[in-house]
């Protein structure tokens, strides 16, 4: 299929691994995308930014070992091209430094294809970045060079300039240089640089498994070595580096170092991921639970057209206030509708939902269940009084249950429902296979059961994993779900809120990090 146009090809760059180094720019031409042509990358997330139907090619570059050659690449890229389709080639760090993207570029070129290099966060910088390295520094250097390590430094016709180099830049950043780290240390050394420079080596930078160390040119192959530090890795030879100690902000973050699964529903995981990934945490969005209407909306316009004659109207969740409140629109009413009416809500979340439409609760209970907004209420005199419980279809009957016992008489209408997405589990499964999911998430007993589910047919195989995954419930009633399931609960916050999650995981990574077996 010869299209007479040409399409593009954008030569993306991915940036080293942490999501949010990516460019907008790189995201729009990943969302532009037809064909995302990619190697290894260090975080698979940059390509859920493409359309589903866009076709995802690997072209797979991993230490060395290519599954296609260079010149298939280029000949590839051209060929998708011709044919019409719009091609985003997406490459770790940036294109053009030591990416072969110069390469790809040549081959678009020669054949008339227009193409387009969108930079991205290059490795070089940013992993000594992430390592609290700056490269250049004011007192200490004014020179950085980029060098390839992965050039044999005995060859005789070596294109680098050793005596150059070991002394006339100030920093020197080699990429793909662990392999020939003995021999780098030795070149520079024979060629003047003093064996006392301090020296770095950075795996992994900028993601949850980022590991330093270092330690002077002299001794740091032989640290490297006794480390069983891989590649990939940007080794960093030059004063620059001492400022590390006083400099490393990322991994001295709470929660660095984790990979911490959110199993929330995707409209209300926002605030808790942006949370941990702050504190240093790589999140793993999962959700179990997806919010979506009703199977009829009747009940709950028919109480919103019966209103007035409720005492109480009692929230339980953040989903529910927005459903009520887009039914009330839907009848073209707004908050002052509800003047007259005592309003409450079960926790400070589902409060401030309230609160941004105008409405400030009378009754926020000081603990976050259902129970305990029977306690606040138990000092008020609910004989004979109307209460409207706008909540998920299916829920637990606590609350109706003992305000029925206070005398109330209680309308519970359903306002959505939560459903288990039909999704992909095959990237959280591998990582739970490996074992290299530091803690999951459970922030209500439906996302532990469709969790469980999500697995159907592995169960066995789940409870073995995660038993090297700690498990974090918001509260006693999710914990105990997470029990009936098999699994033994690690974490879990006096109060149950958010908050005092985050809290209580970051409390059981200073203290327990290494409970479980690795
Ligand atoms: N174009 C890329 C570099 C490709 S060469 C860029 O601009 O970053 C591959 C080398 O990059 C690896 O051998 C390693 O030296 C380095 N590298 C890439 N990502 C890295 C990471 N997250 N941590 C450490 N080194 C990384």
């Amino acid at each position: 299929m010869t299209n007479s146009k040409p399409g593009r090809v954008y030569l993306v760059g991915a940036g080293p691994g942490d999501p949010g180094l990516l460019t907008l720019k790189a995201r729009d031409c990943l969302a532009e995308a037809d064909v995302v042509v990619y190697d290894y990358l260090a975080n698979p997330v940059f390509l859920d930014f493409a359309c589903e139907e866009a076709e995802r090619v690997y072209v797979g570059k991993k230490g060395g070992c290519h599954t296609r050659t260079q010149e298939e690449i280029n000949r590839l890229l051209v060929d998708l091209a011709l044919a019409g389709r719009t091609v985003t080639r997406l490459k770790g760090g940036d294109p053009f430094v030591f990416g072969r993207g110069g390469e790809e570029a040549e081959a678009l070129a020669e054949a008339g294809i227009p193409f387009e290099v969108v930079p991205g966060v290059t490795s070089a910088v940013a992993v000594p970045a992430y390592a609290g390295i700056p490269l250049t520094h004011r007192d200490l250097t004014a020179t950085v060079a980029f060098v390839t390590g992965h050039e044999d430094p005995t060859k005789e016709t070596s294109s680098i300039h050793w005596d150059r180099l070991a002394t006339g830049v100030g920093t020197l950043v080699f990429l793909m240089g662990v392999g020939n780290l003995p021999l780098i240390a030795e070149q520079l050394m024979t060629h003047g640089r003093s064996g006392l420079t301090p020296t770095a080596v950075i795996r992994r930078g900028t993601t949850a498994e980022q590991r330093t160390v270092t330690g002077p040119l002299k001794d740091i192959a032989r640290i490297v070595q006794n480390a069983g530090l891989k590649p990939p890795a940007v080794i960093v030879v030059g004063e620059v580096v001492s400022l590390r100690d006083t400099l490393s902000w990322f991994e001295n973050r709470p929660l660095f170092g984790l990979r911490i699964v959110v199993t929330r529903a995707r409209e209300q995981a926002s605030g808790f991921l942006a949370r941990l990934a702050e504190l240093g945490a790589e999140c793993i969005q999962f959700p179990t639970i997806q919010v979506v209407p009703p199977e009829a909306w009747e009940p709950l316009d028919e109480a919103i057209r019966g209103l007035k004659a409720y005492a109480w109207l009692l929230f339980t969740s953040v989903n529910g206030v927005r459903y009520f409140f887009e039914r009330l629109a839907a009848q073209e009413k707004d908050a002052r509708f509800l003047g007259g009416i005592r309003i409450g809500a079960i926790g400070p979340a589902t409060a401030e939902a309230l609160e941004r439409r105008g409405i400030r609760p009378d009754l926020v209970p000081a603990e976050y269940r259902a129970e305990a907004v029977v306690d606040a209420l138990g000092k008020e005199n609910m004989t004979g009084l109307r209460v409207l419980l706008p909540r998920a279809e299916k829920a637990r009957e606590v609350l109706p249950r003992e305000l029925e016992k206070m005398g109330a008489s209680v309308d519970v209408v359903p306002a959505y429902r939560t459903v288990k997405p039909d999704r992909d589990v095959s990237r959280v499964r591998g990582l739970l296979e490996q074992g290299a999911i530091d803690v999951i998430t459970f922030t209500s007993s439906s996302t532990v059961t469709n969790f469980v589910e999500m697995f159907a047919g592995k169960e066995e195989a789940l409870r073995e994993w995660m038993r090297h995954t700690r498990v974090a419930c918001i509260g006693p009633i999710t914990a105990r779900t997470a029990e009936q399931q098999g699994f033994s609960v690690d974490v879990m916050p006096d109060s149950y809120t958010i908050e005092a999650l985050t809290e209580a995981v970051i409390q059981h990574a200073a203290g327990a990090s290494a409970e479980k077996a690795p």
